[in-house]
């Protein structure tokens, strides 16, 4: 369901991805785990476009991004993208956060997007703030209403970076919580996080990044447990 063919980035002479392959498959939850810098956020900002990728292929549901003829907007539609930062518009309520997307990009009448937008909170459990302004919510409960915006679109692939990375330890848990439900419902995600309980748990398939280049990947318990890398049990000794 997604491809990523040879996929290189630089920013200038340095070269952040090295030539990445992975397929995901729909319904598989592919968490992606490595040190700072080796390019993590650079591959799922490439995977929707939001870094231009320097050479190689990415292709979501046969629709190939990279052609330079895509039209951008109507693939990022079926991409939702979940920051470490919640990005949520201070400006809006908690609904018409949600809300807003669906009626600016789907031109979805008010009314429907709202009901849509009601939904997705009651499924992320923040439907009780619906009237609130964002400064007013946990971090915790911003960034569920940041996976509810996300949904409203119905994406067919959700991207995590760090989506608890930002939070106090005790709201962590509300957060994985709701991933792991979307996963249980067969939401296709690439996932980047530190969470190696989550990784554990949840993933159908871990992938070790150092370097701009997959070092390692597969079932979360030989990558987690029994890495074959030197570099792989370099920094899980690290981390866990
Ligand atoms: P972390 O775990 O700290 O989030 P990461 O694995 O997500 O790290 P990236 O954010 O992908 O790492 O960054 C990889 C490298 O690319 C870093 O050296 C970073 O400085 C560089 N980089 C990322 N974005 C840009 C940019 N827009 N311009 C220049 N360099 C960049
Ligand atoms: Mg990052």
């Amino acid at each position: 369901q997604v491809q990523i063919r040879g996929l290189h980035k630089s920013f200038g002479k340095l070269k952040v991805l090295k030539g990445i392959d992975i397929s995901i498959r729909s319904g598989e939850v592919v968490c992606v785990i490595g040190p700072s810098g080796s390019g993590k956020s650079t591959l799922l900002r490439c995977v929707n476009l939001l870094e231009q990728p320097t050479a190689g292929e990415i292709v979501v549901d046969g629709y190939l991004l990279t052609d330079r003829d895509a039209d951008l907007n109507l693939a990022r539609r079926h991409i939702g993208m979940v920051f470490q930062q919640f990005n949520l518009f201070p400006h809006l309520n908690v609904l018409d956060n949600v809300a807003v997307a669906q009626r600016k990009v789907l031109k979805t009448p008010k009314a429907t997007a709202r009901k849509v937008a009601m939904e997705q909170l009651e499924k992320v459990g923040v439907a009780e703030k619906a009237k609130e302004f964002p400064a007013r919510l946990s971090g915790g409960q911003q960034q569920r209403v940041a996976i509810a915006r996300a949904l409203s679109m119905e994406p067919d692939l959700m991207l995590f970076d760090e989506p608890t990375s930002a939070l106090d330890p005790e709201l962590v848990g509300d957060v994985l919580t709701v991933m792991r439900e979307l996963a249980a419902d067969g939401m296709t995600m690439m996932v980047v996080t530190h969470e190696m309980g989550f990784a554990r748990d949840v993933a159908d398939r871990v992938v070790f990044m150092d370097g701009g280049v997959i070092v390692e990947e597969g079932q979360p318990a030989d990558v987690l447990e029994n890495p074959s890398a030197e570099r792989t049990r370099e920094f899980l000794k690290r981390v866990l």
